[in-house]
């Protein structure tokens, strides 16, 4: 993350158009994100809570964890984690940079996904766009794996 931000810093805000890719990252890369604080009422809502954020104990420190029920919830954005429904195109500049960060992205989370299930966690992945469109499916999954 430290090496990304330097990137972004000294290359990235050069044109209007990187600078915009700049502020998605940065809304994209931070804790606590819109997305999550959008989610975590609508589970509030539901009545859904004892979890933990941004558990570190758990590979890959999900978003939102439920330890002893060992349910594990990463909110992923749709341009960062390539988001198979919306497949969004590559940026036009730096392409090269942005398909090996994507890339690595994808296989941390699957790997994160991986260990996780080594260790008998259920995993859920909740989109940006399943956020955006359709809230109560995701927060129906959650409680579906909590029943
Ligand atoms: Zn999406």
């Amino acid at each position: 993350m430290a090496n990304f931000k330097r990137f972004n810093r000294s290359r990235l805000t050069s044109s209007p158009k990187e600078a915009t890719t700049s502020r998605i990252m940065r809304s994209n890369k931070s804790k606590n994100t819109k997305l999550e604080l959008l989610f975590r009422k609508a589970l509030w809502k539901n009545d859904i809570k004892g979890y933990r954020l941004h558990w570190k104990k758990a590979p890959g420190s999900p978003d939102i964890a439920f330890p002893k029920r060992k349910l594990a919830i990463f909110i992923n954005g749709c341009f960062w984690h390539r988001c198979p429904r919306c497949n969004l195109s590559l940026p036009k500049s730096n392409t090269a940079f942005w398909k090996d960060k994507f890339h690595r992205n994808q296989e941390r989370d699957k790997r994160n996904i991986q260990l996780l299930n080594d260790m008998k966690w259920n995993v859920i992945v909740v989109w940006e766009c399943m956020i955006k469109s359709n809230i109560e499916d995701s927060v129906a999954s959650v409680r579906e794996a909590l029943s």
